[in-house]
């Protein structure tokens, strides 16, 4: 199995730390060429503005859609959750569009820039998952097929999947909490 990180910018070699710890080839993705025979790609957090902007400058944007298109799983963390996401109200950057849920960025003020907390996340089992926010954006609404997978407890959306996408506001790679890369995984392969 051989998993891409998107590296233009953000917590990339986290990610890719994650991967290699669960025994998967990782590597980081820089150009449309690097896309080829991959089985799954994670779009890390980062500056969604400037990840996006490399992506298009780098030309990346039509071969991650062809990724999506084959069915090839994607997970999108934090800012990778706001690129995946079909609508981002009131904001210019331009996401990929691929899954339907509409973002809000930066949605927790600066009292609540950065938090952590412990998310009950059902399909990874009983133990809640501590979850790293920083800068988060939030899932304001979903559409389609999309089945929220965690939420906070005044109940704001922060975690999804639609098929093959997989998203969450905050940073599963800054834990030692391997499960929601695990699951990942087993999209990938099908179990899940
Ligand atoms: N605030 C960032 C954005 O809007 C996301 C932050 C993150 O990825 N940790 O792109």
């Amino acid at each position: 199995m051989k998993i891409g990180v998107l590296a233009s910018q953000g917590a990339f070699a986290e990610h890719i730390a994650v991967l290699k710890k669960l025994g998967v080839e990782a590597i980081p993705v820089r150009l449309p060429r690097q896309l080829e025979g991959l089985d799954g790609l994670i779009i890390p957090g980062g500056e969604s503005t400037t990840i996006s902007k490399l992506m298009k400058d780098y030309d990346l944007v039509s071969g991650i859609k062809q990724l999506a298109e084959e069915g090839k799983p994607i997970f999108g963390t934090c800012a990778g959750m706001i690129l995946l996401a079909k609508k981002i109200p009131g904001s210019t950057v331009e996401p990929l569009g691929l899954m339907d849920i509409s973002v809000r960025r930066n949605a927790f003020g600066r009292q609540n820039e950065s938090f952590e907390t412990d998310l009950d996340i059902p399909v990874l089992g009983e133990k809640p998952f501590h979850a790293v926010f920083i800068r988060a954006p939030l899932i304001e609404s979903v559409n389609g097929t999309t089945e929220i997978l965690a939420r906070l407890e005044d109940s704001t959306a922060v975690a999804a999947r639609q098929g093959k996408f997989l998203v969450t506001a905050f940073h599963p790679e800054l834990t030692d909490d391997l499960r929601l890369h695990r699951y990942f995984l087993e999209m990938i392969s099908g179990v899940k």
